[in-house]
């Protein structure tokens, strides 16, 4: 049998393609980087079934990269050396969530949308932290790339809300993380060697996730959001520093784009929760007695309804640079920044944005360890080869800035890995060499990523 009857085989012939139209689909994604070569597209509905479609990549030694909703915008889910795409859309069970517990197991093709919907439904006390990314996104997908969501200020990275995971190995094995590999409860990571670091990060080079338990956290009754704007710039590592010393914040980001007018300024949106709205005013009220200190910082004295809805969505307000151009594309590069550099991170990517002929729309969050994410946005007219390709080099001057700012690229395209690797002390860069090699020895995870 070739390999496309063996794929049928295993997965039955409606959930297997090697036809062009399909392919094409899965070989680009919204954001600005050069399409490339998918062989096959399979969709599996059982962990067997993985197994079934790794140990035939293996034989034949065919590449295989996972995709969960394929939306990171840096094409991390489409293959660098063609091969089979490994749509996990299929294996959308919610397994369990464990209300006391506070954590969900689900399957890898269970969206953000689906899980929300969820416990809505079935546990309105609780929430996951959410990113602002569509509702089709996956939970699985944006842990494993240590996404970020609507609580991430106060309860940290979606990564560090795994608390246990089942995955399949390259050689085709399945391997339980965490507390579920001794107990029925999938609630921690530890007191156990943390091996669920092993595909965190990796970017489907190590492994296939195939379930995953994420911490739910309490869904607050009250919540609301407060603005600030300024044109210092400098301000912003003091003000971030002040407003951070007061540990009450559900999310704190900061944002600012050329276009409309008003919004060329640094904006400072704080937002609070609480269960009671005495809770609330209370925090409300302590988060102005902070900017009050800062002459030049003013207070939005009402933020306008429609925008106000956006930012207490959950998800949040999607990144306005997106409505910029038309043509539907979208890319934004994020740079995990210690807070001092975030002043000459905001000029700078203003001055990269107009030498490519852009608005500058910049949304930074502020993480719990006090780094941040600054997201540099550049939307782009897809049909227009020249804007993809002016986009392409704004991305690539961003990550430089970023590099050379001290900071990391976040959920980098396979341009910036490669930056960020020359960068690297070389013992680390041989440790990670070492770890693929010992888990995928023939190279068939998603290869390109992370080196070859
Ligand atoms: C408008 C917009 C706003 C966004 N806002 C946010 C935001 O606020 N926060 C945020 O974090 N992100 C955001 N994103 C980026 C991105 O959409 C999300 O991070 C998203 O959650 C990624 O999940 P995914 O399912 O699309 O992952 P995919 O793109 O499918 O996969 C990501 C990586 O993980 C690997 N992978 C996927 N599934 C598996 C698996 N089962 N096993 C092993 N490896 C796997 C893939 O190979 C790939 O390398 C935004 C994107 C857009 C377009």
């Amino acid at each position: 049998m070739d390999t496309f009857a063996r794929l049928t085989d295993i997965v039955g012939a409606d959930f297997a393609s090697n036809r062009q139209e399909e392919l094409y689909i899965y070989s680009r994604d919204s954001g600005a980087q050069q399409p490339r070569k998918v062989d096959y597209v399979v969709m599996p509905k059982t962990v067997e079934e993985v197994q079934r479609i790794v140990k035939l990549a293996s034989e034949e030694s065919i590449p295989i990269t996972p995709m969960g909703g394929g939306f990171t915008t840096s094409a991390l889910a489409v293959p660098v050396k063609g091969g089979i795409l490994l749509d996990m859309k299929r294996m959308d069970k919610i397994i369990e969530v464990n209300e006391k517990g506070r954590y969900a197991v689900v399957e890898a093709g269970v969206s953000q949308g689906a899980l929300k919907g969820y416990l809505e439904k079935h546990h309105p006390r609780l929430q996951h932290c959410t990113p602002e990314a569509p509702p089709t996104v996956t939970i699985v997908g944006n842990a494993l790339i240590l996404g970020h969501g609507h609580i991430t200020s106060r309860q940290g990275i979606n990564s560090e809300m795994i608390s246990g995971i089942e995955v399949v190995l390259p050689s085709g094995e399945v391997s339980k993380v965490g507390s579920c590999s001794v107990s029925p409860y999938w609630f921690t990571r530890g007191p156990l060697p943390d091996l669920v670091g092993l595909f965190i990060g990796w970017l489907g080079t190590t492994g296939i996730v195939t379930k995953m338990s994420i911490r739910l956290f309490p869904k607050p009754r009250h919540r609301d959001a407060l603005a600030f704007f300024t044109d210092n710039v400098d301000l912003i590592p003091e003000v971030v520093f002040e407003v951070t010393q007061l540990d009450l914040l559900e999310n704190f980001f900061l944002w600012g784009q050329g276009k409309p007018d008003w919004m060329d300024h640094v904006f400072f949106v704080v937002i609070v929760s609480a269960q009671s709205e005495d809770e609330l005013e209370l925090k409300k009220h302590a988060y102005r007695k902070v900017f009050e200190q800062y002459e030049e910082v003013e207070f939005v004295e009402e933020i306008p309804p429609a925008l106000r809805r956006r930012i207490l969505d959950v998800p949040p307000f999607a990144a306005t640079a997106a409505d910029f151009k038309k043509g539907g594309g979208f890319e934004y590069t994020g740079a995990i920044l210690h807070v001092e550099k975030v002043p000459e991170a905001w000029t700078r990517g203003i001055e990269i944005a107009h030498k490519y002929g852009m608005i500058y729309s910049h949304a930074i969050q502020v993480l719990r360890d006090q780094s941040v994410m600054f997201a540099f946005d550049y939307s782009f007219n897809r049909a227009d080869k020249e804007d993809v390709e002016r986009t392409r080099k704004a991305i690539d001057e961003s990550d430089r800035l970023t590099l050379e700012l001290g900071g990391m690229v976040w959920r980098p395209e396979v341009s910036a890995q490669k930056l960020m690797m020359e960068k690297m002390d070389h013992h680390t860069l041989e440790l990670i060499g070492m770890i693929k090699k010992a888990l995928d020895p023939i190279g068939i995870m998603n290869p390109g990523n992370w080196g070859e």
